[in-house]
């Protein structure tokens, strides 16, 4: 990782500089503010950085359906599907009859292996 700033090769930290957010080394960021991790005062912040999901979002309601029938189209067992994912077979099956509610990290991988979407726009 390089310095927004200077460029320089360092282990770098987040700091607000001139009121814009940048990662920088740590001789940058004594120009600036530097910021630290958010304590859970903005979720969203949180998901955007280790999610890669924009926004907060609301499952669609009928989301093991939806799930069930892409997997049978790819021609996917359960137990096949569950070990893509790295989850537990009866971890899908509860998924699938919308008993459960996958995570984020879930529902992203869900999405990425059937090619569906699980989001309410
Ligand atoms: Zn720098």
């Amino acid at each position: 990782m390089r310095c927004e700033v200077c460029g320089r090769e360092a282990k770098l930290i987040r700091a607000e500089i001139e009121g814009a957010e940048l990662l920088v080394c740590s001789k940058c960021a004594s120009l600036g503010k530097p910021l630290y991790k958010p304590e859970g005062k903005s979720k969203v912040f949180v998901r955007r950085d280790y999610f890669k999901i924009e926004e907060p979002f609301v499952l669609i309601e009928n989301y093991g359906e939806v799930i069930r029938k892409a997997r049978e189209k790819k021609g996917l067992t359960r137990e096949e599907l569950a070990k893509k994912l790295f989850e537990k077979e009866s971890v899908l099956q509860r998924i699938e009859a919308n008993e459960l509610e996958p995570s984020d990290a879930l529902v992203l991988k869900l999405e990425k292996v059937l090619g569906i979407t699980l989001r309410e726009q």
